[in-house]
């Protein structure tokens, strides 16, 4: 690239800088190596640097105090963390000095030389204050897709890239409230991030999309935002109209939605014509096992679901997406699958089947499981499709992280 540039690493563990040795030799960067807290607290004031690659825990102090001394000496290079553990106060703390991302170990090559890129070129962009919210990147599997934390105002907030290279598409899994009171009892959010719920602003939504694009947006052409993630999507939709009407045709949309009566109404009457796909989460074919795992089941009868659903169907002319996450040992019985299908029978559904991610005793079944599962579906010749998770590696967004730094100590249970 032939970019005349210099990072400053503080690192002790030789195999690390072996690699950010390889990654910045390819691309042509030179990088100066402080292996403890003393040697780079002295090198600070004299070496010259475009962005500190720094460590947490070194041998005689925690890099943040690197972060500390270079503001106090009025240095404004950008800065990355990189760390095996986070928690809240180091987030914070990262945070409040300035860092402009945390990476935890282990990292992707592709998405941390993707970072570096983004930080060293983010003068050419040009960006609101709202797009350069400080933001927490977690984790990224090997395909480059990655899940997120930005905070907005202190709230931890889960979003994610996932790349699909067949198709070229890439695809962002918006978040659309902070937290959710739907209480899913097997989600992340629904059981830790039950309290202070509130929509989030459109800018707020515009922002991550954003983040999301520093890093994919421009490979590929097809881009699609689902609104999925942390919260029920159908509770903010003026946000979510506004945010489509300042996107306009960029991007295509889809929505997952947990199948509330009193909204699916208005995703009909507004969305019908703008999203390429609704999904209904609906995950139990019996209102009273329903209810049992999600507590808004109890006032949002099947029957009445899956009738709105017919008309958002009949308006906007595509199938329905029936969402079933198979759970072991709890909705995995093929009289079950056999009622999902009689219910998708004749309808204009398609029965969406994904496995679990584990939670408390929400666990997945084994592949052979699903296929007999899904098997029992298509003999009511009930289309079927089967959820492959572009996201191997990390977990999808569903408040797993969000709840880790937020800390645990303010969760209520519904
Ligand atoms: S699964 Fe979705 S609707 Fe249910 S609690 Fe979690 S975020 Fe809310």
């Amino acid at each position: 690239m032939g970019w005349k540039k210099r990072v400053f690493i503080l690192e002790d563990d030789e195999q690390t800088i072996n690699l950010y040795r390889d990654i910045f030799k390819e691309l042509e960067i030179s990088i100066f190596v402080a292996r403890d807290i003393r040697s780079a607290v002295k090198a600070i004031r004299k070496i010259k640097s475009d962005l500190m690659i720094l460590d947490l825990n070194l041998p005689d102090g925690s890099g943040l105090k690197i972060l500390e001394k270079s503001r106090e000496l009025g240095i404004g290079t950008p800065s990355i963390i990189v760390s095996g553990i986070f928690n809240q106060e180091l987030v914070g703390l990262s945070r409040e000095l300035g860092a402009v991302c945390s990476i935890s170990k282990p990292f992707s090559t592709q998405t941390f030389i993707k970072i570096v890129k983004t930080i060293l070129e983010i003068k050419k962009l040009v960006l609101t204050d709202k797009e350069k919210c400080q933001f927490v990147y977690l984790e990224s599997s090997q395909d480059g897709s990655t899940k997120y934390v930005a905070f907005d105002e202190g709230r931890a907030i889960e979003f994610a890239s996932l790349n699909e290279e067949r198709r070229k598409r890439h695809t962002i899994c918006l978040s659309s409230q902070y937290g959710c009171r739907m209480g899913c009892q097997f989600c992340v959010t629904g059981t830790k991030l039950n309290h202070n719920v509130s929509n989030i602003h459109y800018k707020d939504m515009l922002a991550k999309i954003s983040i999301a694009q520093l890093y994919y947006g421009y490979e590929y052409k097809r881009k699609e935002i689902i609104f999925a993630g942390e919260g029920e999507p159908s509770l903010n939709i003026s946000n979510i109209l506004k945010l489509i009407e300042k996107l306009g045709n960029e991007f295509e949309f889809r929505m997952s939605t947990v199948g509330l009566i009193k909204t699916l109404p208005k995703i009909t009457e507004n969305l019908a014509h703008v999203l390429k796909e609704l999904q209904i989460s609906i995950h139990f074919p019996i209102d009273k096992l329903r209810s049992f795992h999600i507590a808004i089941a109890k006032s949002n009868p099947l029957k009445d679901i899956l009738n709105l659903a017919e008309k958002f169907a009949n308006k906007s002319g595509k199938n329905v997406l029936l969402n079933y996450t198979i759970f072991k040992g709890i909705n995995d019985s093929l009289d079950l699958a056999e009622k999902l299908a009689k219910l998708a029978k004749g309808n204009p559904f398609i029965v969406k089947l994904s496995k679990a991610n584990p939670h408390e005793i929400y666990h997945p079944v084994m592949d052979t499981e699903m296929n007999k599962f899904e098997e029992v579906i298509k003999n009511f010749e009930v289309k079927t499709k089967k959820f492959k998770s572009r996201s191997q590696g990390t977990s999808s967004v569903c408040g797993h992280m969000a709840a880790e730094i937020e800390g645990n100590q303010n969760a209520i249970k519904p």
